[in-house]
Protein backbone atom coordinates (compact mmCIF):
# COMPACT_ATOMS: atom_id res chain seq x y z
CA UNK A 1 0.00 0.00 0.00
CA UNK A 2 1.16 3.74 -1.11
CA UNK A 3 2.52 5.52 2.24
CA UNK A 4 2.80 9.19 2.18
CA UNK A 5 2.35 11.33 5.36
CA UNK A 6 0.93 14.69 4.77
CA UNK A 7 0.51 15.54 8.13
CA UNK A 8 0.95 19.04 9.81
CA UNK A 9 3.83 20.48 8.23
CA UNK A 10 5.48 24.07 6.75
CA UNK A 11 4.34 24.70 3.50
CA UNK A 12 1.57 26.87 1.49
CA UNK A 13 -1.83 25.37 0.47
CA UNK A 14 -3.90 27.41 -1.86
CA UNK A 15 -6.87 28.17 -0.56
CA UNK A 16 -9.86 29.53 -2.69
CA UNK A 17 -7.96 32.10 -4.41
CA UNK A 18 -4.59 33.05 -2.04
CA UNK A 19 -2.24 30.80 -0.56
CA UNK A 20 -2.26 30.36 3.22
CA UNK A 21 0.27 28.25 5.34
CA UNK A 22 -0.19 24.72 5.40
CA UNK A 23 -1.91 24.84 9.14
CA UNK A 24 -4.38 27.24 8.33
CA UNK A 25 -6.38 25.55 5.18
CA UNK A 26 -8.66 23.82 7.36
CA UNK A 27 -12.37 23.36 7.12
CA UNK A 28 -15.44 23.42 9.66
CA UNK A 29 -16.83 20.08 11.22
CA UNK A 30 -20.00 20.50 9.55
CA UNK A 31 -18.80 20.75 5.76
CA UNK A 32 -21.48 19.42 3.59
CA UNK A 33 -18.82 17.11 1.90
CA UNK A 34 -17.38 15.74 4.89
CA UNK A 35 -21.19 14.47 5.53
CA UNK A 36 -21.96 13.31 2.12
CA UNK A 37 -18.69 12.63 0.01
CA UNK A 38 -19.87 15.99 -1.88
CA UNK A 39 -16.37 16.87 -3.32
CA UNK A 40 -14.55 15.87 -6.53
CA UNK A 41 -10.51 16.25 -6.55
CA UNK A 42 -7.15 15.52 -8.62
CA UNK A 43 -4.11 13.87 -7.95
CA UNK A 44 -1.45 15.50 -10.11
CA UNK A 45 2.25 14.34 -10.73
CA UNK A 46 5.53 16.75 -10.61
CA UNK A 47 8.17 15.65 -12.00
CA UNK A 48 11.74 17.91 -11.78
CA UNK A 49 9.40 20.92 -11.02
CA UNK A 50 7.17 20.19 -13.87
CA UNK A 51 3.54 19.43 -13.66
CA UNK A 52 2.52 16.31 -16.12
CA UNK A 53 -0.37 17.18 -17.88
CA UNK A 54 -1.56 19.53 -15.70
CA UNK A 55 -4.36 21.13 -17.84
CA UNK A 56 -6.02 17.98 -18.26
CA UNK A 57 -6.01 17.24 -14.80
CA UNK A 58 -7.13 20.96 -13.74
CA UNK A 59 -10.11 19.93 -17.19
CA UNK A 60 -10.94 16.69 -15.56
CA UNK A 61 -11.48 18.58 -11.78
CA UNK A 62 -13.91 21.02 -13.11
CA UNK A 63 -15.83 17.96 -15.43
CA UNK A 64 -15.98 16.35 -12.08
CA UNK A 65 -17.72 18.79 -10.17
CA UNK A 66 -20.14 19.53 -13.17
CA UNK A 67 -21.46 15.81 -13.27
CA UNK A 68 -22.20 15.93 -9.29
CA UNK A 69 -23.63 19.30 -10.27
CA UNK A 70 -20.97 21.21 -8.86
CA UNK A 71 -20.37 24.35 -10.29
CA UNK A 72 -16.34 24.87 -10.17
CA UNK A 73 -15.86 28.40 -8.72
CA UNK A 74 -12.23 28.87 -10.94
CA UNK A 75 -11.89 28.08 -14.52
CA UNK A 76 -8.85 26.01 -16.06
CA UNK A 77 -6.70 28.41 -16.87
CA UNK A 78 -6.96 29.85 -12.97
CA UNK A 79 -6.46 26.70 -11.32
CA UNK A 80 -3.56 26.01 -13.46
CA UNK A 81 -1.81 28.89 -12.16
CA UNK A 82 -2.88 28.37 -8.96
CA UNK A 83 -1.00 25.04 -9.26
CA UNK A 84 1.79 26.65 -10.53
CA UNK A 85 2.02 28.44 -7.55
CA UNK A 86 1.78 26.18 -5.20
CA UNK A 87 4.17 23.92 -6.99
CA UNK A 88 6.73 26.84 -6.82
CA UNK A 89 6.29 28.15 -3.20
CA UNK A 90 6.69 24.99 -1.67
CA UNK A 91 9.69 24.17 -4.03
CA UNK A 92 8.53 21.06 -5.17
CA UNK A 93 10.44 18.94 -7.44
CA UNK A 94 9.37 15.08 -7.87
CA UNK A 95 6.10 15.13 -6.19
CA UNK A 96 2.08 14.99 -5.62
CA UNK A 97 -0.33 17.54 -5.96
CA UNK A 98 -4.10 17.36 -4.43
CA UNK A 99 -6.62 19.89 -5.68
CA UNK A 100 -10.23 19.48 -4.31
CA UNK A 101 -13.30 21.13 -4.65
CA UNK A 102 -15.85 20.78 -2.13
CA UNK A 103 -19.08 22.35 -0.19
CA UNK A 104 -18.64 24.02 2.60
CA UNK A 105 -20.50 25.11 5.59
CA UNK A 106 -24.48 23.64 5.64
CA UNK A 107 -25.51 20.46 6.46
CA UNK A 108 -29.57 20.90 6.78
CA UNK A 109 -30.02 20.42 3.03
CA UNK A 110 -28.63 17.13 1.96
CA UNK A 111 -29.03 18.70 -2.05
CA UNK A 112 -26.12 21.16 -1.28
CA UNK A 113 -27.01 23.96 -3.30
CA UNK A 114 -27.04 26.38 -0.98
CA UNK A 115 -23.31 25.26 0.28
CA UNK A 116 -20.49 28.08 -0.65
CA UNK A 117 -17.93 25.75 -3.00
CA UNK A 118 -14.57 25.89 -2.21
CA UNK A 119 -11.42 24.91 -3.95
CA UNK A 120 -8.14 23.79 -2.45
CA UNK A 121 -4.67 23.07 -4.15
CA UNK A 122 -1.93 21.33 -2.04
CA UNK A 123 1.55 19.67 -2.56
CA UNK A 124 4.03 17.60 -1.41
CA UNK A 125 7.21 15.70 -2.05
CA UNK A 126 6.11 12.45 -3.04
CA UNK A 127 8.37 10.71 -5.44
CA UNK A 128 7.22 7.61 -6.09
CA UNK A 129 3.94 5.86 -4.37
CA UNK A 130 5.63 2.58 -3.87
CA UNK A 131 9.59 1.38 -2.89
CA UNK A 132 12.11 0.54 -5.66
CA UNK A 133 11.76 -3.54 -5.33
CA UNK A 134 7.83 -3.08 -5.82
CA UNK A 135 8.09 -1.66 -8.60
CA UNK A 136 11.26 -3.67 -9.99
CA UNK A 137 9.17 -7.08 -8.92
CA UNK A 138 5.54 -5.97 -9.10
CA UNK A 139 2.94 -5.75 -6.59
CA UNK A 140 0.41 -8.40 -5.40
CA UNK A 141 -3.26 -7.90 -6.10
CA UNK A 142 -6.22 -9.15 -4.59
CA UNK A 143 -9.53 -9.00 -6.13
CA UNK A 144 -11.86 -7.19 -4.06
CA UNK A 145 -15.75 -8.11 -2.82
CA UNK A 146 -16.54 -4.94 -3.27
CA UNK A 147 -17.74 -4.21 -7.05
CA UNK A 148 -17.82 -0.76 -9.25
CA UNK A 149 -21.48 0.01 -9.41
CA UNK A 150 -23.63 0.68 -12.67
CA UNK A 151 -23.21 3.32 -14.63
CA UNK A 152 -27.27 4.17 -13.54
CA UNK A 153 -26.08 4.66 -9.95
CA UNK A 154 -22.86 6.80 -9.88
CA UNK A 155 -21.24 8.91 -11.74
CA UNK A 156 -18.35 7.04 -12.81
CA UNK A 157 -16.81 10.19 -15.03
CA UNK A 158 -16.44 11.94 -11.84
CA UNK A 159 -13.16 11.55 -9.39
CA UNK A 160 -15.83 12.27 -6.58
CA UNK A 161 -14.79 11.50 -3.40
CA UNK A 162 -18.00 10.02 -2.54
CA UNK A 163 -16.87 7.08 -5.06
CA UNK A 164 -14.03 6.10 -3.02
CA UNK A 165 -16.00 4.46 -0.37
CA UNK A 166 -15.51 0.95 -2.15
CA UNK A 167 -12.06 1.20 -3.33
CA UNK A 168 -11.45 2.48 0.47
CA UNK A 169 -12.50 -0.68 1.92
CA UNK A 170 -11.22 -2.43 -0.77
CA UNK A 171 -7.71 -1.43 -0.08
CA UNK A 172 -7.98 -1.78 3.45
CA UNK A 173 -9.43 -5.29 2.95
CA UNK A 174 -6.07 -6.26 1.06
CA UNK A 175 -3.83 -4.79 3.37
CA UNK A 176 -5.01 -6.61 6.49
CA UNK A 177 -4.85 -9.66 4.39
CA UNK A 178 -1.42 -9.37 3.22
CA UNK A 179 -1.94 -7.49 -0.21
CA UNK A 180 -0.60 -4.56 -1.91
CA UNK A 181 -3.58 -3.44 -3.14
CA UNK A 182 -7.09 -4.53 -4.78
CA UNK A 183 -8.45 -5.21 -8.20
CA UNK A 184 -12.12 -4.19 -8.30
CA UNK A 185 -14.75 -5.79 -10.99
CA UNK A 186 -17.71 -4.11 -11.98
CA UNK A 187 -21.19 -4.21 -11.45
CA UNK A 188 -21.55 -7.36 -14.13
CA UNK A 189 -18.22 -9.26 -12.68
CA UNK A 190 -15.85 -7.77 -15.53
CA UNK A 191 -12.74 -6.43 -14.84
CA UNK A 192 -12.53 -2.66 -13.57
CA UNK A 193 -9.89 -1.18 -12.43
CA UNK A 194 -7.79 -1.09 -8.95
CA UNK A 195 -9.14 1.03 -6.10
CA UNK A 196 -6.79 4.09 -7.54
CA UNK A 197 -5.20 3.24 -10.53
CA UNK A 198 -6.32 1.55 -14.12
CA UNK A 199 -5.40 -1.99 -15.10
CA UNK A 200 -3.33 -3.19 -18.29
CA UNK A 201 -2.83 -6.51 -19.00
CA UNK A 202 -0.11 -7.67 -22.46
CA UNK A 203 -1.85 -11.20 -24.00
CA UNK A 204 0.20 -12.57 -26.71
CA UNK A 205 1.67 -9.20 -27.44
CA UNK A 206 -1.43 -7.02 -27.18
CA UNK A 207 -1.63 -4.24 -24.53
CA UNK A 208 -5.26 -4.40 -23.71
CA UNK A 209 -7.52 -2.35 -21.27
CA UNK A 210 -10.86 -2.62 -19.98
CA UNK A 211 -13.40 -0.06 -21.28
CA UNK A 212 -14.04 3.04 -19.94
CA UNK A 213 -18.06 2.22 -19.37
CA UNK A 214 -17.81 2.69 -15.86
CA UNK A 215 -14.46 3.31 -14.61
CA UNK A 216 -12.54 6.72 -14.44
CA UNK A 217 -11.08 7.28 -17.54
CA UNK A 218 -7.62 8.12 -16.16
CA UNK A 219 -5.05 10.28 -17.89
CA UNK A 220 -1.97 8.15 -17.69
CA UNK A 221 -4.23 5.12 -19.03
CA UNK A 222 -4.92 7.40 -22.13
CA UNK A 223 -1.62 8.43 -21.92
CA UNK A 224 0.14 4.72 -21.68
CA UNK A 225 -2.67 3.75 -25.04
CA UNK A 226 -0.49 6.30 -27.02
CA UNK A 227 3.30 5.43 -26.00
CA UNK A 228 1.93 1.73 -26.63
CA UNK A 229 0.80 1.89 -30.02
CA UNK A 230 3.62 4.30 -30.78
CA UNK A 231 5.71 1.64 -29.55
CA UNK A 232 4.15 -0.43 -32.11
CA UNK A 233 1.89 -2.83 -29.88
CA UNK A 234 -1.71 -3.49 -31.02
CA UNK A 235 -4.03 -1.96 -28.44
CA UNK A 236 -7.24 -2.89 -27.44
CA UNK A 237 -10.19 -1.17 -25.37
CA UNK A 238 -12.49 -3.89 -24.41
CA UNK A 239 -14.07 -6.03 -21.94
CA UNK A 240 -12.30 -8.05 -19.95
CA UNK A 241 -13.01 -11.24 -17.64
CA UNK A 242 -11.23 -12.38 -14.96
CA UNK A 243 -10.39 -15.62 -16.97
CA UNK A 244 -8.94 -13.90 -19.51
CA UNK A 245 -6.87 -11.66 -17.54
CA UNK A 246 -5.65 -14.30 -15.39
CA UNK A 247 -4.55 -16.16 -18.51
CA UNK A 248 -2.73 -12.61 -19.12
CA UNK A 249 1.10 -12.48 -19.82
CA UNK A 250 1.97 -9.12 -17.87
CA UNK A 251 -0.47 -7.16 -16.08
CA UNK A 252 0.54 -4.00 -14.72
CA UNK A 253 -1.53 -0.29 -13.28
CA UNK A 254 -1.66 3.16 -14.42
CA UNK A 255 -2.33 5.80 -12.39
CA UNK A 256 -0.71 9.41 -11.59
CA UNK A 257 0.12 8.39 -8.02
CA UNK A 258 1.60 4.65 -9.47
CA UNK A 259 2.64 6.12 -12.33
CA UNK A 260 3.17 2.64 -14.18
CA UNK A 261 3.66 -0.24 -11.55
CA UNK A 262 3.93 -3.79 -12.88
CA UNK A 263 1.26 -6.67 -10.70
CA UNK A 264 3.43 -9.77 -9.63
CA UNK A 265 0.05 -11.82 -8.78
CA UNK A 266 -3.48 -11.40 -8.64
CA UNK A 267 -4.53 -13.63 -5.50
CA UNK A 268 -2.96 -16.95 -6.49
CA UNK A 269 -2.18 -16.30 -10.33
CA UNK A 270 1.51 -15.16 -10.79
CA UNK A 271 2.70 -12.83 -13.61
CA UNK A 272 6.31 -11.80 -15.06
CA UNK A 273 7.35 -8.21 -15.52
CA UNK A 274 7.67 -9.05 -18.55
CA UNK A 275 9.17 -7.00 -22.00
CA UNK A 276 6.24 -4.91 -22.91
CA UNK A 277 5.63 -3.49 -19.47
CA UNK A 278 9.33 -2.64 -19.36
CA UNK A 279 9.19 -0.80 -22.58
CA UNK A 280 5.84 0.84 -21.61
CA UNK A 281 8.02 1.75 -18.25
CA UNK A 282 10.72 3.37 -20.11
CA UNK A 283 8.69 5.34 -22.85
CA UNK A 284 6.49 6.77 -19.95
CA UNK A 285 9.59 7.92 -17.93
CA UNK A 286 11.07 9.30 -20.85
CA UNK A 287 8.09 11.22 -21.75
CA UNK A 288 7.98 12.39 -18.07
CA UNK A 289 11.29 13.33 -17.38
CA UNK A 290 12.41 13.94 -21.35
CA UNK A 291 13.66 16.89 -23.43
CA UNK A 292 9.95 18.32 -24.69
CA UNK A 293 8.76 18.78 -20.55
CA UNK A 294 6.20 21.59 -21.30
CA UNK A 295 2.67 20.03 -20.08
CA UNK A 296 1.09 23.34 -22.28
CA UNK A 297 2.51 22.24 -25.37
CA UNK A 298 2.10 18.16 -24.44
CA UNK A 299 -0.92 16.22 -25.57
CA UNK A 300 -3.25 19.48 -26.16
CA UNK A 301 -5.48 17.40 -28.56
CA UNK A 302 -5.70 14.27 -25.95
CA UNK A 303 -6.57 17.16 -22.80
CA UNK A 304 -9.48 17.95 -25.10
CA UNK A 305 -10.63 14.30 -25.34
CA UNK A 306 -10.04 13.50 -21.89
CA UNK A 307 -12.09 15.80 -20.89
CA UNK A 308 -14.65 15.40 -23.63
CA UNK A 309 -14.42 12.04 -21.50
CA UNK A 310 -15.53 13.05 -18.58
CA UNK A 311 -17.98 15.28 -19.56
CA UNK A 312 -20.32 12.00 -20.32
CA UNK A 313 -19.30 10.39 -23.22
CA UNK A 314 -17.74 6.68 -23.36
CA UNK A 315 -14.63 5.55 -25.56
CA UNK A 316 -14.13 2.57 -27.21
CA UNK A 317 -11.05 3.63 -28.89
CA UNK A 318 -9.73 1.18 -30.98
CA UNK A 319 -6.18 0.07 -32.44
CA UNK A 320 -5.63 2.44 -35.53
CA UNK A 321 -8.73 4.73 -34.60
CA UNK A 322 -8.63 7.87 -33.42
CA UNK A 323 -6.28 7.60 -30.71
CA UNK A 324 -3.43 6.10 -32.40
CA UNK A 325 -1.82 9.36 -33.33
CA UNK A 326 1.44 10.62 -32.04
CA UNK A 327 2.59 11.54 -29.05
CA UNK A 328 3.80 15.20 -29.68
CA UNK A 329 7.47 14.06 -27.98
N1 LIG B 1 -9.06 4.91 -11.34
C1 LIG B 1 -9.26 5.47 -10.13
C2 LIG B 1 -10.42 5.01 -9.33
C3 LIG B 1 -8.39 6.45 -9.66
O1 LIG B 1 -8.57 6.99 -8.45
C4 LIG B 1 -7.30 6.85 -10.45
C5 LIG B 1 -6.35 7.89 -9.95
N2 LIG B 1 -6.77 9.18 -10.29
C6 LIG B 1 -7.13 6.26 -11.71
C7 LIG B 1 -8.04 5.29 -12.13
C8 LIG B 1 -6.02 6.69 -12.62
O2 LIG B 1 -6.31 7.99 -13.10
P1 LIG B 1 -5.15 9.01 -13.50
O3 LIG B 1 -4.25 8.29 -14.41
O4 LIG B 1 -5.88 10.12 -14.16
O5 LIG B 1 -4.47 9.40 -12.25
Amino acid sequence: MPKCDVGRRAGQIWHDGRLVSWSEAEVHVLSHSLHYGSAVFEGERVYGGRIFRLSAHSARLIASAAHIGIACPFDRATLDAATRAVVAANAISDGYIRPLCWLGEGVADLSGGRCPVHVAIAAWEWPHAFAPSALADGIRLMVSPWRRPPPQSAPFQAKAAGLYLSGMMSQRLAGTRGYDDALMLDYRGLVAEAACANLFMVTGGTVVTPATDCILAGITRETVLQLARTLGYAVEEQHVTLEQLKAADEVFLTGTAYEITPVRSIDDTTYRVGAVTRAVIGAFQQLVRGPHPDEATRLPARDERVQAAAAGGVRQARAGGPHSDGLGV
